[in-house]
């Protein structure tokens, strides 16, 4: 599933391509994805200059002039910018041309993705008002985490990856942030301390970081813009790691299984 780094390598890959060109023309080759794409999309966007492209949790959102096209990958979909003559393969759902004749082409095979029309404020959107903030911006810090965590019983995993918490910590970049920071996976979330906390929100942006800088980690459904699996593989401290030495202290790396998801975790390491 693409995770942040990877939508926002796909937002920065997207860019130069799209940014202050005019849609020149959608098709729509199957409507059903997660939602269905509006009909009068073709005609709600066609024509209209996109102005900016940014990233808001996973989604993609492409500003235009009079709205906004809210794009989400789901769990399979990727975007590639391609050539007007390059043939549209099987699980390509929708095109936006534009007025340099590229085409912004969204594959999805499992169609859990979306693409939405939002005329007015996306941080208003149904989908996007009740997300938390973003973890590398500002405004998420140890002590808003801290008071976020505050007599929660709940582990501290599943905290950071509640997107009404703070958005885009998937499952991978949660362990190898909790490594980062020394903090068991299963800790109740009310028992951390705020300098405890702190250290977790700064492994939580220097994961983050550094796998954008990597352009995001390899996954089986994830493709990069150009068509090409060309993402590097990054260097993983505990993500998929069992009984490996930990890296740290030697230890052989510990599996199970947390809300559905594995989790990995040194056992010395992280208490
Ligand atoms: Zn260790």
């Amino acid at each position: 599933m693409p995770e942040l780094p990877e939508v926002e390598t796909s937002c920065r890959g997207i860019e130069p391509h799209m940014l202050n060109k005019k849609i020149k023309k959608v098709t729509i080759r199957q409507h059903k994805l997660r939602w269905p794409i509006p009909k009068d999309l073709p005609a709600l966007a066609e024509g209209q200059r996109v102005k900016r492209i940014y990233r808001r949790a996973k989604y993609i959102i492409l500003q235009l002039e009079t709205g906004n096209i809210i794009i989400h990958l789901g769990m399979s979909g990727s975007l590639r910018i391609n050539s007007s003559s390059t043939a549209a393969e099987k699980h390509d759902h929708i095109d936006i041309q534009l007025s340099n004749n590229k085409i912004l082409r969204l594959r999805d095979p499992r169609k859990f993705g979306c693409v939405l029309w939002q005329e007015t404020d996306v941080e208003q959107h149904r989908l996007i008002k009740p997300l938390g903030p973003e973890p590398l911006e500002d405004d998420f810090t140890a002590e808003y985490l801290h008071q976020k965590a505050d007599r929660r019983q709940c582990a501290i995993k599943a905290l950071i990856m509640n997107s009404h918490i703070v958005v885009g910590v998937g499952n991978i970049y949660a362990s190898e942030a909790l490594f980062r920071a020394g903090i068991n996976p299963k800790r109740k979330a009310g028992n951390i301390s705020l300098p405890r906390m702190q250290k977790l929100v700064d492994a939580i942006k220097l994961t983050l970081s550094l796998a954008i800088r990597e352009g995001g980690t390899t996954l089986k459904d994830f493709s990069g813009i150009d068509g090409q699996p060309g993402y590097f593989a990054q260097k993983l401290l505990v993500y998929g790691r069992t009984a490996e030495a930990c890296t740290r202290c030697g230890e052989p790396v510990k599996q199970f299984t947390q809300q559905a998801r594995s989790t990995f975790y040194c056992p010395k390491c992280q208490r």
